[in-house]
């Protein structure tokens, strides 16, 4: 029966429609309706004062922690000061400025602007129309078909949910939408011959993505998207060499490369940048969540200076660009987004993610390896998964009907930590706030253990 004495938790049943819910059994009562109240550090509270250990950063977009008193107290002076203009026609705001700069300070070589929005999928929108309009301004309409990897995820708009290769943001939306295609997942564990090395298998997806874009025809190839680490789609680094030999591919054809840093962008795999990290060399970069922390929305998209070069011959044709939001470039957000990247730098954080990330990949592996059902300790920075099987020697996988992996999930925040139960597959995930400390990893690494042993042991 549904508990009605509660307000909150009824009006929450009856009235809120949360993305990505089982909108049936939500409404009935038989999912958690977890309330949360309040933040510290890596910990959060929920409203029956229950403490929980954030091993996701929300959704891994809390890289500074809760609670950061220096981003809160300048989203309330620029609210006090100019809560909103807009940034049509040439106009702008202090910290949406000083923002832009700080951003392309800290970007890969060659970058030069940044155009904002709120959101990872917005980000990608726009990345879409840009190039277009870029080809459409070289005089080039016919090259407009971008190459996303199955597995990527890109965002649930109509279409950056096309760009997403996971089947769940697809079913009954009637997407993925031409002009939208699919290759390969850099997926070293889930190799189609386990014979193959990782050179050998890096080179098959590269080799998979050249027969495509010959097949489609490479005149009519724009560009190609990948996140450095696959996130979504299982937190999955790529194998040995691989972005050297996608590059290679997409400089042969003439085709561009986004490089979608939304989970990636300021610190998370111990570098500024993933692209930087494995010598990407993107025409255009998607940022969100690290770059404010999450404290408010906020999105952009870095394009070099080749490409900018292409969008201001458009608008000496065409006039001015027929593209923006309302919030591009909101002054509470762009306020947010200049504290936290100022408290990234003065915390040491990009530097935390690489030393304690590596610490923790390290015991993640040393308590979990030998345990039968799991399959593989992967990770990069402070971005890592354990991937669950029921036969280690064959790779056989769970039925996902087992529900393994949502079933070590749940024994884990039992245990008074929250990790991921990534959707397709049986994989746990993790992506804590950048700020985690070394014992903070060690309360994270032994709730882990004892929720797969729990879990294994009624397998
Ligand atoms: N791109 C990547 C790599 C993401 O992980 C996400 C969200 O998780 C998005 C884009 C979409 O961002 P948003 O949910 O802010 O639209």
């Amino acid at each position: 029966m549904l508990d009605r004495s509660n307000d909150l938790t009824a009006w929450d049943r009856d009235h809120f429609f949360h993305p990505s819910t089982s909108m049936s059994q939500h409404a009935r009562g038989e999912t958690p309706n977890r309330i949360m109240t309040g933040g510290e550090g890596v910990y959060v509270v929920d409203r029956d004062g229950r403490r929980s250990l954030d091993a996701f950063g929300g959704l891994y977009c809390v890289n500074v922690g809760y609670g950061r008193r220096e981003i809160a107290e300048a989203i309330a002076d620029q609210a006090f000061k100019l809560p909103y203009y807009h940034a049509y026609a040439g106009h702008g705001s202090e910290p949406s400025i000083k923002l832009a700069k700080m951003i392309i300070d800290r970007a890969p070589a060659g970058m030069s602007r940044v155009f904002f929005g709120l959101s990872g999928s917005d980000a990608n929108e726009t990345n879409i129309k840009l190039i277009w309009y870029y080809n459409n301004v070289l005089g080039r309409p016919e090259k407009k078909k971008i190459i996303s990897r199955w597995r990527g995820y890109h965002g649930s708009g109509v279409m950056t949910g096309s760009l997403t290769g996971l089947a769940n943001f697809h079913n009954a939306f009637d997407l993925p939408r031409a002009p939208i295609l699919h290759t390969e997942a850099p997926y070293y564990f889930r190799r189609p011959d386990p014979a193959m090395s990782e050179e050998a298998f890096s080179q098959y997806c590269a080799d998979k993505l050249e027969e495509l874009i010959q097949a489609e025809g490479p005149d009519t190839i724009a560009a190609f998207i990948g996140e450095p680490v696959l996130g979504t789609g299982g937190i999955v680094p790529p194998p040995q060499g691989y972005w050297d030999k996608i590059q290679a591919v997409l400089n042969k054809y003439d085709i561009l490369l986004i490089a979608d840093e939304v989970v990636t962008g300021f610190g998370r795999l111990g570098t500024m940048f993933g692209s930087d990290h494995y010598g990407m060399k993107p025409d255009l970069i998607t940022i969100a969540k690290g770059l404010t922390s999450a404290y408010a929305p906020l999105s952009g998209v870095i394009v070099s200076e080749r490409f900018w070069r292409v969008l201001e011959q458009g608008s000496d044709k065409l006039g001015p660009i027929g593209h923006g939001w309302t919030y591009s470039s909101h002054p509470l957000c762009a306020a947010a987004g200049v504290a936290n990247l100022e408290l990234i730098d003065a915390l040491g954080l990009v530097r935390n993610a690489a030393e304690t990330g590596a610490y923790f990949k390290q015991t993640l592996t040393e308590a979990l390896g030998s345990n039968h059902i799991v399959g593989e300790v992967r990770g990069e920075g402070l971005l890592a998964a354990v991937e669950f099987v029921a036969d280690k020697e064959d790779r056989v996988f769970f039925d996902a009907d087992l529900k393994v992996g949502p079933r070590i999930a749940a024994a884990l925040l039992e245990r008074g930590v929250i990790g991921r139960a990534m959707p397709q597959g049986d994989i746990l995930g993790f992506a804590p706030p950048l700020c985690i400390t070394r014992d903070e990893v060690d309360t994270v690494v032994a709730a882990t253990r004892g929720a797969v042993e729990a879990v294994a042991a009624t397998l």
